[in-house]
């Protein structure tokens, strides 16, 4: 099953090079706007949300969409849904080829809790669960950014929790995730050295870098003073990018385009290459509502207004305008986790 979901995901990917699919194969879902933290670079803490989609409308729509081999669920915080275990299952149960199934966390949800969602998602037989674990400094740096006194550490016993459960089960992956931003500019490399100091055998690849960005349909955050261009983000990414451990497989290669055009992005603000958003992808926020991505804010439906459907609104006027500023390349600059990669598959030459 894994290495034909695995080929599967592979073609959809480089048939994405040539053509328009018909239905997206990637989901980025915020499964709820609740989240504990007080963030600075974020403002999604601050959401009061109401009227999220149901455990019953997920599985609507899972059942009607069934072309996903990779589903991100996102937050606030994900694991504050009870039924975050049955929001993969749905998923898991209709699209049958589904291959990876990724989900943050800011490890301040009890962790016996956590650990015991994420066993009943991993038994479900997803070939790959990636779990991210946000840390964006060492204690005191983390706490500050965060806003939580208590997180990094929270963080930490975090990460050993999953280096445990990963024992026991071979389909789980994790790293630590990075949000770079001017609050944290310039310790990348002590926090690295300190978190070693807890977490003996880590590796620089153990962390994914992100940098802050805003978004007024995601992070809420487009008041905020934050240049996810900044001058001085560039030659930390780029230090960060060069003492990379090197590894081979397609995910490390994968990994390091994405860095290197996330120095790209980071040095011009400009979007490295046409993007993939409404072809290979799309975001849906808790509530229901149809965006391209997360940083692009144009509401094109609301699911419960088209029967939980996707197909229903594919190919309507308004996503084949997204679609025609994707091809004149005159959509909102954007390179984050949640594009990048169907991107890059997407670009395929790119990786060369
Ligand atoms: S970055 Fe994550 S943890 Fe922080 S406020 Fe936003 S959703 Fe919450």
């Amino acid at each position: 099953m894994t290495a034909k979901n695995l080929v599967g995901l592979g073609l959809t990917a480089l048939k994405s090079n040539f053509t328009t699919l018909g239905k997206p194969y990637k989901l980025n879902y915020c499964i709820t706007y609740l989240c504990q933290s007080r963030c600075v670079t974020c403002n999604i803490w601050q959401m009061r949300p109401k009227g999220e989609l149901t455990i019953d409308e997920v599985r609507e729509f899972a059942r009607k969409n069934t072309s996903f081999k990779w589903v991100e669920l996102t937050g606030g915080e994900p694991f504050l849904r009870d039924d975050i275990d049955e929001i993969a299952r749905a998923f898991k149960e209709n699209s049958k080829s589904l291959y990876i199934l990724t989900v943050p966390t800011n490890s301040l949800v009890n962790h016996d809790k956590v650990i015991a969602k994420l066993e009943n998602i991993l038994k479900l037989g997803i070939p790959r669960v990636a779990v991210t674990v946000s840390l964006d400094g060492y204690r005191e740096l983390h706490d500050k950014i965060r806003g939580i006194p208590g997180n990094y550490d929270k963080a930490i016993d975090m990460f050993r929790r999953l280096k445990e459960l990963k024992k026991t089960h071979k389909n789980l992956f994790f790293v630590f995730g990075y949000t770079l931003s001017k609050f944290n500019q310039g310790q990348f490399e002590k926090t690295f050295e300190l978190v070693r100091k807890d977490i003996p055998d880590l590796k620089r690849n153990d962390f994914h870098i992100n940098l802050a960005q805003l978004s007024s349909n995601y992070y809420g955050n487009e008041t905020l003073d934050i240049k996810p261009n900044d001058p001085v983000v560039v030659d930390e990414l780029a230090g960060i990018l060069k003492k990379r451990d090197f590894q081979l497989g397609m995910i490390p290669i994968i990994e390091n385009a994405y860095m290197k055009r996330l120095v790209v992005y980071a040095k011009t603000g400009k979007q490295p290459m046409r993007s993939r958003s409404l072809e290979a992808s799309a975001f849906i926020d808790s509530y229901g509502n149809v965006y391209p991505s997360i940083m692009w804010d144009k509401k094109l439906a609301n699911l419960r207004e088209i029967g939980y459907d996707l197909s229903r609104m594919w190919h309507s006027e308004a996503s084949e305008e997204v679609r025609k500023m994707t091809k004149l390349g005159t959509e909102p600059a954007q390179w984050t986790s949640c594009e990048a990669y169907q991107t890059l598959v997407g670009n395929v030459l790119s990786l060369i």
